[in-house]
C-alpha cells in the first residue's frame, strides 16, 4: 500500500471479477487498491469455480455477455498485455459444450436456440444419432425429470429418447481459475493497480450520502471516493456494511454448492477427448477434468433441497453423502460404464446467488459505491466483460450521467455487441424470463 493511505478506487475482493474491475479501472488511468481478506487473489468462491465458458443462458443479454466474455479467454495473452505472469498463462480448453434436448417441452436448448442464431454465435443442431456417434459414452434415453435416488422412480425403465444435442464448438473451460485470477493480478500490478491480502474490509465510511473509503480490520482507514463490492458471497455482508440492505429490488444471498469429480470410465478416455454436456433431463453437467476425471456440477433441479447459508464464513465444506450419491449416479444413468467409486471427492463452496439468477452490475443509492455482485454461479466466464463494463458506468456516473434515467450501453470490445446494463440493474423487475439456475 502506499504511505497517503488514499486512492481513486478501492475493489473490495480479488476474485476473478474484482481483479478485472482493478485492471480496467488502472489501465483508465485511476489508482486502484483491491483488498482481500484471504491470502492470495483468486482463493474466494473463484478458486473451485468449474470455470466453464459457455453461452447457454434464457436471456439475450446473458447470451450477449458471455459470447462477448469468450473472447476475453481466447484472446486472453493480448488482454492481458502479454506474458505478465512468472506462474504462466491459464489454458482455455475450447472442447465444446452439447446440451441436451429433451422431449415434450420445457427443454432449455429451447430458448437457448433463437438466442444463438440471433447473436449469430455458431452451433450445430445434433439429432440423437449424431450425439451418440460424438459421445458413444453416452446413454440416449430420456430418464427426467430429474430425481434423487431415494426416489422409486430414479431406476425406473425410461420410455423416451433425447432429441439430441445443440453443440457449440466454441465453448470450453480454464484450466486453473485461481491461475487465470493470478495473471489478472500481475496485469493490473502492470499498469499500477495495487493489492493487499489478509485484511478485511469491516466498514464502508461515508458522509452526506456519499462513500469515502474504507476501515479495515486493522483499525486502518483508507479514503478514495469510489468503492466497489466484489465481495462474492460475502456481497449481502458489504452491503449491509454500506446501509444498503433493502434499498434495492434484487437481493443477494449465499448459497452452498457442490461439485464433483469421479474417473472416467475405463477405455473411454474422458479427461482427455470429452466435452462439456449439459443435461438438464437429470439436473447435471459434466465436463472433463485434468488426470482423465470427470466433474460433476448441479443444475439446481426443483427436487434437490437447497441450502442458504446466513453467515459465509462458516458452512459445511465437507461434500454431503446425500449429493454425492445423488450427482455420481445420475452420471452413471447417463454414462452407464461409469463405476461409481466408494471415496467421495470434490469440493463445495458459495454461489452468490440474485433474486432472479441473473447479476447486478450497477450503482447504488450511496454515492461513489458500485456493486458487481449476485454472480449466481454463472459470472467466471464473464469477468472480462463485466469488468470493463464497470469500469465505463462507474467513469459515466462519476461524470455525472444518470445510469438509472438513461442506462449505460456497453459495447463489446471484441464482438461490437450493445450490452444494455439496465438488465443487470439492482432497481429490475425480476426477469421472467430467466431460468432461476445456474443457466441464468
Ligand atoms: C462451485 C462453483 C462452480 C462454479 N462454476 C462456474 C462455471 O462453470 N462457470 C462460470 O462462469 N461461473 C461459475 N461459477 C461462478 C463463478 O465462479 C463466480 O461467479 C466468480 O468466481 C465470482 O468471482 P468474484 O470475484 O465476484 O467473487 P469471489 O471469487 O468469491 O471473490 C470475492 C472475494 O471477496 C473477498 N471478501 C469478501 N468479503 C470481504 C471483506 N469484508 N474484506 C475483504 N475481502 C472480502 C473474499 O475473500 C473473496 O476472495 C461457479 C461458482 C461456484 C461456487
Amino acid at each position: 500500500m502506499t504511505n497517503e493511505n488514499s486512492y481513486d478506487a478501492i475493489i473490495i475482493g480479488a476474485g476473478v471479477i474484482g481483479v478485472a474491475i482493478g485492471y480496467e479501472l488502472s489501465k483508465a488511468g485511476r489508482r486502484t487498491l483491491n483488498i482481500d481478506k484471504l491470502p492470495a487473489a483468486g482463493y474466494g468462491s473463484t478458486s473451485n469455480s468449474c470455470a466453464i465458458i459457455r453461452f447457454s443462458y434464457s436471456t439475450y443479454d446473458g447470451v450477449a455477455m458471455a459470447w462477448e466474455g469468450q473472447h476475453y479467454w481466447v484472446n486472453w495473452r493480448d488482454y492481458l498485455g502479454g506474458d505478465v505472469d512468472e506462474r504462466g498463462l491459464i489454458d482455455f480448453v475450447q472442447c465444446g459444450t452439447a446440451l441436451l434436448k429433451k422431449s415434450g417441452g420445457h427443454s432449455h436448448h429451447e430458448k437457448v436456440v433463437p438466442l444463438l442464431t440471433e447473436l449469430d454465435i455458431p452451433f450445430e443442431d445434433w439429432d440423437l444419432d449424431t450425439l451418440l456417434d460424438r459421445l458413444p459414452a453416452l446413454n440416449g434415453s430420456e430418464f427426467g425429470p430429474p430425481k434423487r435416488p431415494d426416489d422409486d422412480e430414479f431406476w425406473a425403465d425410461p420410455t423416451e429418447q433425447l432429441l439430441g444435442a445443440v453443440w457449440t464448438p466454441d465453448a470450453g473451460y480454464i484450466s486453473d481459475p485461481q491461475l487465470s485470477t493470478h495473471n489478472l493480478q500481475r496485469a493490473c500490478e502492470s499498469v499500477g493497480g495495487e493489492f493487499v491480502f489478509n485484511t478485511e474490509v469491516t466498514a464502508i465510511n461515508q458522509t452526506e450520502h456519499r462513500v469515502t473509503g474504507v476501515t479495515l480490520s486493522t483499525g486502518e482507514t483508507i479514503s478514495a471516493p469510489v468503492v466497489v463490492n466484489v465481495a462474492g458471497p460475502h456481497s449481502f455482508v458489504v452491503n449491509r456494511m454500506a446501509g444498503l440492505e433493502g434499498t434495492m429490488n434484487i437481493s443477494t444471498k449465499a448459497l452452498r454448492h457442490e461439485v464433483h469429480h469421479v474417473a472416467s470410465p475405463e477405455g473411454v478416455n474422458y479427461g482427455s477427448t470429452g466435452c462439456h454436456v449439459q443435461d438438464g433431463d437429470t439436473g447435471i453437467y459434466f465436463r472433463p477434468e485434468s488426470g482423465d476425471n470427470i466433474l460433476i456440477g448441479s443444475e439446481d433441479p426443483d427436487c434437490d433441497p437447497q441450502e442458504w447459508i446466513e453467515d459465509p464464513d462458516n458452512y459445511d465444506t465437507e461434500v454431503s453423502h446425500a449429493q454425492w450419491e445423488a450427482q455420481v449416479l445420475r452420471l452413471a444413468r447417463r454414462m452407464p460404464d461409469l463405476g461409481v467409486p466408494n471415496v467421495k471427492r470434490g469440493v463445495v463452496d458459495l454461489y452468490d446467488v440474485a433474486d432472479d439468477w441473473i447479476p447486478i452490475y450497477d450503482k447504488t443509492d450511496l454515492g461513489g459505491f458500485y456493486v458487481a455482485i449476485g454472480t449466481s454461479g454463472n459470472q467466471y466466464k464473464n469477468a472480462g466483460v463485466a469488468a470493463a463494463a464497470m469500469a465505463e458506468l462507474i467513469d459515466a456516473v462519476e461524470s455525472g450521467h444518470d445510469h438509472d434515467a438513461e442506462p449505460v450501453v456497453h459495447i463489446g470490445r471484441y464482438t461490437g455487441l450493445e450490452i444494455d446494463m439496465s438488465s443487470f440493474s439492482r432497481n429490475r423487475a425480476i426477469n421472467p424470463n430467466s431460468s432461476f439456475s445456474v443457466n441464468g
